[in-house]
Order: structure tokens, then sequence, then C-alpha cells
């Protein structure tokens, strides 16, 4: 991709092979520059008001703070070290009131990181969605998927295991794998890219394809059987070809971004997933505003395809 994703470059250091050395760990916890990200209910909490102001900025816990809101291991997850080796942790306090987490930190709330994702600095923006990726994980992973016992955490949040010793069964963290893709065509003449729309989205706005891989399906057959399925259209699986990734905690996913050349551009709807999927022509979407075609927000990775497709 020509340009750094949202939601990546967290500048943290995630130093995977120290999560399971507990003295070391629990010395960056009391340690007082560390830094606690605060989830709440899928939420994370932010100084500013999004809708009065553009300076918007994360809110973070000292260790002072957050070690009251700890309930043992279970709610909280080491995430790295930035650059100045301050140790980076989330914090679940979904058991807090709603009254509760409005009094957490002076000025500040907690809001959708999907609302508000745009006004953080980049590097907020990356490590609000780690926090609140594994903060879902470890709460949608509170029982066993073999046996129904409860699960522990262990390695400072990164695996949860069965209580039941004659089970035992680790889980690790999970991201879905989705694909996005920008399917490429020449029509009548002009280079052209497939777009789509849901009928829940606002009147005008288009985005490329995207769908969930399947068990047993590789990344380059879920684009060619999901385009099919979307829009009827034909890709070849050998010609697709890789772009980019961005994480996409809303709630556990990973879009990875390809880009393939129809074989047959026959359009065929499917209105039962689609509201509408179309041929555009770069001359259209060069003059979208008049047209008023609207286009996703610059931060996702669907802008960044159709982006670097224009740059060509
Ligand atoms: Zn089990």
């Amino acid at each position: 991709m020509k340009k750094n994703l949202y939601y990546t470059n967290s500048g943290l250091d995630r130093v995977s092979h120290l999560r399971k050395d507990d003295p070391w760990i629990l010395e960056r916890i009391d340690h007082p520059t560390s830094q606690f990200i605060p989830v709440w209910r899928e939420k994370n909490l932010i100084v500013g008001s999004p809708r009065e102001t553009r300076d918007v900025k994360a809110a973070y816990l000292s260790s002072n703070q957050a070690m009251p809101l700890m309930k043992g291991n279970s709610n909280w997850i080491y995430l790295g070290e930035d650059e100045q080796e301050t140790a980076w942790f989330a914090i679940d306090v979904s058991f807090l009131t709603k009254d509760e987490a409005a009094e957490l930190v002076s000025g500040a709330h907690f809001d959708d990181l999907w609302t508000i994702g745009t006004l953080l600095p980049p590097e907020d923006g990356s490590r609000l969605a780690f926090a609140k990726g594994m903060a879902y994980w470890n709460k949608t992973h509170m029982y066993c998927g073999r046996c129904g016992a409860e699960t522990k955490s262990s390695h400072a949040g990164h695996v949860r295991r069965c209580s039941r010793d004659e089970c035992g069964k680790e889980s690790f963290p999970r991201t879905d794998p989705a694909v996005i893709m920008l399917i490429t065509a020449e029509v009548d003449g002009e280079e052209a890219i497939l777009l789509g729309r849901q009928a829940v989205w606002p009147r005008g706005m288009y985005s490329v394809l995207a769908g969930f891989v399947e068990p047993g399906e590789s990344l380059e057959e879920a684009v060619a059987r999901e385009v099919f399925e979307e829009a009827g259209v034909r890709v070849e699986p050998k010609d697709v070809v890789y772009c980019g990734s961005q994480p996409w905690p809303f709630p556990a996913s990973i879009m990875v971004g390809l880009r393939a050349p129809a074989t047959d551009i026959t359009l065929n709807v499917n209105k039962e997933e689609m509201d509408d999927a179309r041929w555009f022509k770069r001359s259209e979407i060069e003059a979208r505003k008049e047209l008023k075609l609207y286009l996703p927000r610059p931060v996702s990775i669907a802008r960044a395809l159709i982006d670097d497709w224009l740059k060509d």
C-alpha cells in the first residue's frame, strides 16, 4: 500500500517471549511510568468531544489508578513496550457501572473507536484497537470451546487455559481474516473498478467488495467466491495479488487487501447481499463530487485500495 494504514504501527514492541515471565510482568505492572488503556464494554476512553472539537485524544490510566481495578489475572493484558521503554497494558473495566466508568478520568468519556477513530492520532488509534481487540477476545473466551469449563488467563492475557486439568485446552487470540478486493476491468475502452453498496449505507456511498474467508479456502479462492456470489463477476484465483492488510477490531477481524482483474465483467448482483454493484470508470471516480458518489473514509483499507489505483 502507498501509505501506512490506520490501526497499524502501534509503536509497541510486543516482547512476546516475556509474556509468561510472571515476575517481570509484575514488575512492569508496578512500574510508575506504566500506562493502562481502559476498555469498557468494547468502548475506549477519550478526552475531548468528537462532536464539538477535533482535538480528541486517548486517555490512559497510571499504574496507581489501574491497580484497584485489576481483578487477579483475569481482566488485564500486557501489550508491549514503547520506544521510551514504557510498558503498555489493556484493562477491561466493563464491571463498572456507566456512572463509575464516566468518573474514571475527569473530562474523559468512553466512546466507540469506530466513531472517533479518524480523529485520534494514528498511534493512539492503533494502541486502542490492540487493547479493544485483546479485551474482546478474552471476554469471548471465558469458557472452554471443547468442554465448556471456565478458562483462566495466562501469558499476561495472551493465552486462556481450560481450568479442568483433564482437558487443559489452551486458546490463543483469534482474528478473523476477511478479504477486501479491488476488481479491475476495461469497460467501454476505459479502466474501471467494481464497487458495491449495502442498503444500510448512506445514499451514494459505494465501496470495494469484501467478505470472510471460509475454512479450507485460500485468500485467492475467497476473493473469487465472494465476487461471484455478490456481483456475478468472474475472477481467477491465480490472478489475485496481495496489496496490504489492516487490523479491523470491529469486533475481531483483519482485512486482507487484494487486487485482481475480472475475466468476465457481466454483472449479476445478488440482491440478498447487496443493494447494488456496478462498474465505475476512472473518469467517474475522478468526477465523484459532481456525481454525488461517496467513497469509504480515508482511514480504511477499502479507500487505500481505491486511492492506490487512482494514482497508478
Ligand atoms: Zn476444557
